[in-house]
This record gives C-alpha cells, sequence and structure tokens, in this order.
C-alpha cells in the first residue's frame, strides 16, 4: 500500500492542470494549489501517508459527514421528515429546488440540507456547545485532541456567505429551521472552517468502518445508510461521475479535501486544493481512481 500510494504522489506531483483553487472564501484563495497529500487508515490498524498528508487544510463540507453523524445521534430518524435522501444533480449551493419541494432539501450533504442538519444538532444549545459536540466527535473519531477551528476561515465565510443566508432564510421561511438563521449560519461556518491534515481526516473517517481498534461512534446501520448517501450525494452534481470513476462512498469539500470510505478496508483521505468544474478535487479524484483501479476496491466488483 505504502508503494502505492508513493507511486500515485509521484505521479500527480508532476502535474500542472490542476484546477483552480475556490475564491468565494477569501481566506480559501489564499492557499497554494501546488500541493497534494493522501493518508489511508486500513482495517488492520496501520496507517499509510504520502506527500503533504500533515499539512492541515480546511475540511469544508467534508464536515457534512460528521454533522450528519451529530444529527442523526440526536433525533434519529426524524430527520428525515426535514431533509431527503435523493441525489440534487444541482451545484453545492443551489436553491433551485427548494421552492418545489417546499423547503425540503434534497438531501444532508448540499448546503441546504447540511443547514438542517447543523439546526438539528445545535437545537437547545449554545453555537459554542454545539461546536464543543461536534469537536468532541472528530477528536473522539480522529483519537486526536489538537484537531481545531480555524477561525480565520470561519469569519472569512461567514462575512461572504450571501448565498447561504438565502438558503437558510429560504428554509426558514417554509418553517424548516428551529434556530435563527444568524445563529445556524454561523455555526454553519465554523463548522465548515475545521482544519485538518489527512492523515488526521483518514483516521477520523475510521468511524465509518468497522476495524480493529477503529473508535465506535455509530450503529452498522447507520454507519451502512451515511456510506449510502455519500456515494449518492457526496460531490454534489459530480456524484454519478465520482461513482463511474471512483465507486466508493465519498465525500468532498471545496477546501480540496476528499474523505473516501472502502467498506470494510479503509478510511481513505487525499487533498489538492485545485477544483474540478463540480467543485471537487481534481487531483483528488484522480487519486482516488487510480487508487480504486490498482486496489479492486471499488464497491461495484
Ligand atoms: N462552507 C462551504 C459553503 O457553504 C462549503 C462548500 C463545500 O465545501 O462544498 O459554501
Amino acid at each position: 500500500m505504502q508503494d502505492l500510494i508513493d507511486e500515485i504522489a509521484a505521479t500527480l506531483s508532476t502535474r500542472t492542470d490542476r484546477g483552480a483553487v475556490a475564491d468565494y472564501i477569501p481566506e480559501l484563495a489564499k492557499v497554494d494549489p501546488d500541493q497534494f497529500g493522501i493518508a489511508i487508515a486500513m482495517a488492520d490498524g496501520s496507517l499509510h501517508l504520502a506527500g503533504d498528508a500533515e499539512t492541515p487544510f480546511s475540511i469544508q463540507s467534508v464536515s457534512k459527514v460528521f454533522a450528519l453523524a451529530l444529527a442523526l445521534g440526536r433525533v434519529g430518524d426524524q430527520l428525515w421528515r426535514r431533509v431527503g435522501r435523493e441525489p440534487s444533480g444541482q451545484s453545492f449551493n443551489s436553491m433551485l429546488l427548494l421552492e418545489r419541494e417546499e423547503g425540503i432539501p434534497r438531501n444532508p450533504f448540499i448546503n441546504a440540507g447540511a443547514l438542517v442538519t447543523t439546526d438539528t444538532y445545535l437545537a437547545g444549545s449554545t453555537p459554542r456547545e454545539a461546536l464543543g459536540h461536534l469537536l468532541r466527535f472528530v477528536r473522539a473519531a480522529a483519537d486526536d485532541e489538537a484537531i481545531h477551528i480555524n477561525q480565520a476561515v470561519a469569519r472569512s465565510e461567514l462575512e461572504t456567505a450571501h448565498r447561504n443566508f438565502a438558503l437558510a432564510h429560504y428554509l426558514a421561511s417554509f418553517g424548516n429551521l428551529q434556530n435563527g438563521p444568524d445563529k445556524v449560519l454561523g455555526t454553519y461556518c465554523h463548522q465548515c472552517a475545521i482544519d485538518m491534515s489527512c492523515r488526521q481526516l483518514a483516521l477520523a473517517g475510521r468511524f465509518l468502518i468497522e476495524g480493529k481498534g477503529f473508535p465506535r461512534l455509530l450503529t452498522r446501520e447507520r454507519q451502512r445508510r451515511i456510506n449510502a448517501l455519500m456515494m449518492t450525494c457526496g460531490h454534489y452534481d459530480g456524484s454519478g461521475d465520482f461513482a463511474f470513476r471512483v465507486g466508493l462512498p465519498g465525500k468532498s469539500g471545496v477546501g480540496g479535501g476528499i474523505l473516501a470510505i472502502a467498506p470494510g478496508r479503509a478510511s481513505i483521505a487525499v487533498w489538492s486544493p485545485g477544483l474540478n468544474r463540480y467543485g471537487n478535487s481534481s487531483l483528488g479524484t484522480e487519486a482516488m481512481e487510480i487508487l480504486a483501479r490498482r486496489t479492486g476496491w471499488s464497491v461495484f466488483g
């Protein structure tokens, strides 16, 4: 495994077509696109790292996986009254289907749906307490107390989050927010601003598979269901393409990170800040594609 990821990192390091970094969040526009990291936490307990695997990056929408786990832990299947489980075929921050579907977002991984899951784990707490619960969950999953929120990124997103504010107010107009839009948005932007390295993210992803000494934070049924949503909805309107090319449940973020799960085998994190046209890491997707092909890990056989 180590030889394979060293080879993937070496192959991709020569690439010049890396895509563009997200610039709608000013802090993210400052990130050097010329970086690539990969980490694999295997079910046998071994860990493999290559490239910039120890460099922290903004996990952004990968945080929606942890937020979903927390929201399900809070309200269980009642969550599905407020958010759907279907791919949207729309971009990450689209409003398009919300009117037609009366304020029920298509799934928990598009922004509108993620605002509902944030609203759910926030209910009854202050943002500070709710973010404390989220960080505790992520730190327990990764077995790493050093994981933290990058305040500069959170502030930068909050100052420019016009579209997400619009989505939150629109959800509120349908009665699908329990907390005020400002409170939900403040919490959401901090949640997205968690910094992690590929090593930390691959270790955190172990909560989605059974493995030797892995943290038991979810039932098997919930693991299976979150994996199903990652497969069908984890890459926005590029989810079908990711399933076609890689064949693993995955969740991307505009910081250029991707967490993918090879059920029963491994938790994989890749990071490269340049994005493809769907807003998913360009080299990250390619790395996952090579890895899945060479290991035969696609869930489709
Ligand atoms: N915080 C970002 C936003 O809401 C997350 C988007 C993403 O990572 O895809 O715009």
